[in-house]
């Protein structure tokens, strides 16, 4: 059952100390109630598609207390500096390059080399990130496809007994999204939001493009160029051919070079997944075979996944 907390010392330390053991909190912010997992975190950061049904692993804003605190995440360069400095905290997401040393999951930025940064105003997250002291990774607290939910039991009605706690903060105050600006190339709005883009541009002293190429806010995740291994990538593989690198999963899979998961969990297998997929990169002296996994549930995502390693590409 997911315990309700109330917006108290006692009940943010709970949602930190939850957190700290990989399990989800949601808490509100001032756009809309965020999903908390530890973004360090592979199996809580598994944990979030899982609850929220996502079909794909698309990179997920990292909440952070302070621009400081940001900048052990994310690289900020000048123009980056100036927009955060002038709009944090608040509803502004920034994507900036990721600093290796932040041993980020890489769940949480689909294994790209960027991330999307937030640094929310609402006085609960601002509490709780503090008392947690590091990352959390939190899209909006509702099933994939279903509105954002403003109000803790918006959050309970679609995510009871999947999550561990709700911080209950009350109403959101903006009940939209946060604006993201992508600062890696071309400064660009990615996604608009609660910061409207005349007010980034006029900080930035420079028109910015939206709805471009790079900002088709309905997919961002097909628009992300994704690591692929250099391998070929053979699917659907219940054993491999000779020379093949075998990519297991599940207890039919023994023997495999590598295995996702021995006990068949989608879970650990989602948390697996990109680490494995370079290890076996680096390993394999021919294709890539990977075992079948069932399109269920997190299946659904880590198949997405697969097959994009296996796409031909130019
Ligand atoms: P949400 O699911 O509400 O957390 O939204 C996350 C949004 O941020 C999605 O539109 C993502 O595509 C975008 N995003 C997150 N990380 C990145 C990244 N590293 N590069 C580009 N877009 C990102
Ligand atoms: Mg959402």
């Amino acid at each position: 059952m997911t315990e309700t907390l109330a917006p108290t010392d006692a009940g943010l330390a709970r949602a930190a100390a939850l957190l700290a053991e990989g399990e989800l909190v949601a808490f509100p912010t001032e756009t809309v109630y965020g999903l908390g997992g530890d973004a360090r975190s592979d199996m809580a950061v598994a944990r979030i598609f899982e609850a929220k049904g996502r079909p794909r692993f698309n990179p997920l804003i990292v909440h952070l207390p302070d621009l400081e605190a940001a900048r052990s995440v994310g690289v900020f360069d000048d123009l980056a500096e100036r927009v955060a400095s002038a709009f944090w905290p608040g509803p502004l997401t920034l994507v900036v390059p990721l600093r290796p040393s932040a041993r980020l999951s890489p769940l949480v930025t689909a294994d790209l080399p960027s991330v999307a940064i937030r640094v929310p105003e609402h006085p609960v997250a601002q509490r709780l990130l503090r008392a947690f002291g590091g990352p959390v990774a939190a899209p909006s607290a509702n099933p994939s496809g279903k509105i954002s939910p403003t109000r803790a039991d918006h959050v309970l009605s679609g995510l009871d007994g999947k999550i561990a706690a709700v911080v209950d903060g009350g109403a959101c105050a903006v009940g939209l999204e946060s604006t993201i600006l992508g600062l890696v190339g071309e400064p660009a709005i990615l996604r608009p939001g609660g910061i409207p883009a005349e007010a980034l541009e006029a900080c930035l002293g420079r028109p910015l493009p939206s709805g471009g190429d790079s900002a088709k806010p309905t997919a961002p995740g097909q628009l992300l160029s994704h690591y692929a291994p250099a391998a070929p990538v053979r699917l659907n593989a219940d054993k491999p051919e000779p020379g093949e690198f075998w990519l297991g999963f599940g207890p039919e899979a023994a023997g495999a070079d590598l295995n996702l998961s021995e006990t068949g969990d989608l879970v650990e297998a989602a948390a697996n997944l990109f680490h494995f997929l370079r290890q076996a990169d680096a390993s394999a002296t021919g294709p890539i075979a990977v075992s079948p996994i069932l399109e269920k549930g997190l299946g659904r995502a880590i198949n997405d996944r697969l097959r994009r390693a296996a796409a031909p590409r130019g």
